[in-house]
């Protein structure tokens, strides 16, 4: 093999959203970006909990879990890979972590570090999701780490969990600009924005960007999403539920905002405020604190607590910052509540009142799993006679301000991931950016 190679290989993110696995090979140096979990290939073969992977000989047989030498610490080469970067804390990014050789450092911003360990103290660890003992590094935006031949730049980008990042990698043949998952309508446009900029002034030769929102684009942002939801707010009588994603502590703040205008208070869940208890300790980050005026905690009823759980409710419940669906009941239109579909079994107890209301923050469903699940979340909405609204922005760049940011960056090779749509995007580029590659899985690409 020819020594001063500058390669790409993608071993996820190919032809599906997520599952991002991107392996950077200068001369001797490996490094990847992102170890996630493809949840589309997952989908293809299991159905949780009833139907799960055993080990990861499982995974691998079907093609889960990519084969690749010297990283996994099931197999016991010797490590040959020297670093592994995460973009952010979302699973579909990082959850394979669990199956990396604790010896191979992992850089993440701070707030990603905090994310993941939290997440692996409420969640049960299980064969996907196990981050103990990993070899966390923690960067902020700007710093340059060197890792032998490359030196990486992390550069935040606005996404809807913090802490997200895009890189900046200079390697012996030029520099390579990810972008992990950005957009640019979201709280803080102008760090995506930053991000685009100071990847310009690097002439990359090439960038691994996501494309994401090919087919269902939209035009609305953050702001937008506070005034839609603060109209709802101040019309609906009873109770409004509201649907949003556990980490999208932009959208927590969104709703926290809109509930305090609306002289309502926004309760949690035990997960979010125990996320949010954790994310205080990032002085860069924004939260409410758990003894927030504004904010209240919701207690689901049930038999047992973790140990987590029933420290946070001892903590919280001396100031009267706990509520059971009990006090809720009563205190309807006092109440914005935050759920999920899967504690709907809540509203027995609850029973809103007519003019209530169920506000759903995230994206709609689009795969067929959620599909049947919508059905059910349909007739639960009809059994009560709660009305359904949609309002949201997604976490993804929407096709014409991509194209103006890849246009603007100007690399010279672009390779689309994180699609299901490569072949649209490639079109759409057109002659604006530099030439598109469509990637297939495992390939080696020369940069
Ligand atoms: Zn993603
Ligand atoms: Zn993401």
């Amino acid at each position: 093999m020819v020594k001063d190679l500058t390669t790409l290989t993608f071993y996820g993110g190919v032809n599906e959203i997520g599952g991002n696995k991107i392996l950077l090979q200068d001369r001797d140096t490996k490094v990847f970006f992102d170890f996630g979990m493809s949840f589309t290939a997952k989908k293809q073969f299991y159905s949780p909990p009833f139907l799960s992977p055993k080990n990861e000989k499982s995974l691998q047989e079907l093609g889960i879990l990519p084969q690749i030498k010297g990283v996994y610490k099931f197999d016991q080469t010797p490590p040959e890979t020297n670093a592994v970067f995460l973009s952010h804390g979302h699973l579909d990014h990082s959850a394979y972590l669990s199956f990396i050789k604790r010896e191979i450092p992992v850089y993440c911003g701070e707030t990603t570090q905090i994310i993941l360990r939290t997440l692996s103290e409420i969640r049960r660890a299980d064969l996907e999701f196990n981050v103990a003992d990993i070899n966390f590094n923690v960067f902020r935006t700007g710093k340059k780490i060197k890792v032998d031949n490359l030196i990486v730049e992390p550069i935040h980008v606005d996404h809807s969990i913090p802490g997200a990042y895009g890189f900046l990698i200079q390697t012996s043949n030029g520099t390579i600009v990810y972008t992990g998952d950005f957009r640019d309508h979201g709280a803080k446009p102008e760090m995506t924005q930053e991000f685009v900029q100071k990847a310009r002034e690097t002439e990359p030769v090439a960038i691994v960007t996501e494309a994401t929102n090919m087919i269902a684009a939209t035009v609305s942002n953050e702001v937008e999403v506070e005034a839609k939801l603060d109209k709802i707010a101040s019309e609906v009588d009873g109770i409004m539920l509201a649907e949003f994603g556990y980490s999208d502590v932009d959208r927590l703040n969104t709703f926290y905002q809109v509930t305090k205008k609306n002289n309502r208070c926004l309760a949690v869940s035990l997960k979010q405020a125990y996320l949010l208890d954790a994310l205080r300790n990032d002085m860069h980050l924004q939260v409410p604190a758990l003894d927030d005026d504004g904010l209240l905690i919701f207690r689901k009823s049930k038999k047992r607590y973790d140990k987590w759980e029933t420290k946070l409710i001892e903590r919280c419940d001396d100031v009267g910052k706990i509520f059971d669906v009990f006090e809720v009941s009563k205190q309807q239109c006092k109440v914005v509540l935050a759920v999920s579909f899967y504690d709907f079994e809540e509203l027995i107890a609850i029973q809103p009142t007519s003019g209530s209301c169920y506000v759903l923050s995230a994206s709609e469903p689009f795969n067929e799993e959620m599909e049947i699940d919508y059905e059910r979340l349909v007739n639960w909405l009809s059994h009560y006679g709660l009305p359904q609204y949609h309002v949201h922005v997604s976490g993804h760049m929407m096709p014409l301000q991509l194209r103006a940011a890849l246009r603007k960056v100007n690399a010279k090779r672009v390779f689309p991931v994180h699609t299901e749509n490569a072949e649209l995007f490639k079109k759409f580029m057109g002659n604006a950016t530099g030439q598109v590659t469509l990637v297939e899985k495992s390939k080696e690409y020369q940069v």
